[in-house]
């Protein structure tokens, strides 16, 4: 027999289930008030690209429903499930309140979108959201592909050109230009450089700084990164199993110096300001 919180939590997923079938319900008849009414007054919805194509956002029902007046006939959300592959509905405890926190998965007109649900109750006791965070994952049509740059035609000719000859001719952007530039090689700069990459489009990324890494070098010695390493990971390069769960500065600025120079992304560079690769 369930004794009272293990009740109270095996509800988690049938509550959250109730409450996205209302939601959908309400997005899919482009009811955008109706919508709104499934967040608490003070309820926040943040949303990172999948309905505003920017990060946003919204505080309260008037706000929320504003937004979704807006966006829902563009955005067209609908396929709303619960992945039964990732972590189910649960109690959990955020910022000293108790929730059910949700991961939801949904498409767009434009893509593969997730989302984050927390859902708490109102003074009379109905589940309402609290927080909801949508993203935008990927576009269709351009899914994320995980490949291997491909051999070149003279690999086995070993007077052929090196690895470093091709990387330094191809950063020197002599004949052409990038058709993205990035600002920034930190954490962000290298992870979006990386994926853009993976997809085949031609990424400049610059920095101020002298050397990759040096914005996590140049703050001061004891520094280790706040969140454990399993939260700190960057595309394509997970840490080393051997690293400790706090990373140093050094090794934080070890792993973007090498997420850099890795065989996948050699077109990423980073200029002086007489553009010299360096
Ligand atoms: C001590 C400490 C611990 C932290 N721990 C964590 C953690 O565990 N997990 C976490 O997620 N976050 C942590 N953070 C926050 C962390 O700084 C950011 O998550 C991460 O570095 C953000 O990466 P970013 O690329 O957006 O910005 P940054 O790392 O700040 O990189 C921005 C880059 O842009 C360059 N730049 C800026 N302006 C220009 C310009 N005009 N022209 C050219 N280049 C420019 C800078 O030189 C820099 O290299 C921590 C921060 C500190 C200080």
């Amino acid at each position: 027999m369930m004794n009272v919180p293990e009740r109270k939590q095996a509800n988690a997923p049938s509550i959250a289930a109730d409450w996205l079938a209302r939601f959908a319900a309400a997005l899919s008849a482009q009811d955008a008030a109706a919508a709104a009414q499934l967040f608490l007054p003070e309820g926040m919805w943040r949303d990172v690209l999948a309905f505003t194509w920017t990060i946003r956002t919204h505080y309260g029902r008037s706000e929320i429903e504003v937004m979704l007046r807006d966006t829902l006939a563009r955005t067209k959300p609908c396929n709303f499930i619960i992945p039964p592959e990732r972590t189910l509905p649960r109690w959990v405890s955020r910022a000293g309140t108790d929730c059910i926190e949700t991961i939801l998965e949904f498409d767009t007109a434009f893509g593969r979108a997730n989302a984050i649900l927390r859902l708490v109750p109102d003074r009379e006791n109905r589940m309402l959201a609290w927080t909801l965070n949508t993203n935008l994952q990927e576009l269709r049509g351009h899914e994320e592909a995980y490949k291997r740059p491909e051999a070149q035609e003279d690999t086995r000719d070993f007077g052929g050109k090196s690895w470093l000859e091709r990387r330094r001719e191809d950063a020197a952007y002599a004949d052409r230009d990038p058709a993205v530039l990035v600002i920034g090689a930190g954490q962000a700069g290298l992870a979006i450089g990386a994926r853009l990459r993976q997809l085949g489009i031609d990424t400049l990324i610059v920095d101020r700084h002298a050397r990759i890494g040096d914005n996590w070098r140049t703050r001061y010695a004891s520094l280790t990164l706040h969140n454990e390493r399993h939260v700190n990971h960057l595309p394509y390069m997970p840490f080393p199993p051997t690293w400790p769960v706090y990373l140093s500065e050094g090794h934080a600025s070890q792993l973007v110096r090498s997420l850099r120079r890795r065989d996948g992304i050699e077109r990423l560079e980073r200029y002086s300001a007489d553009r010299r690769p360096l």
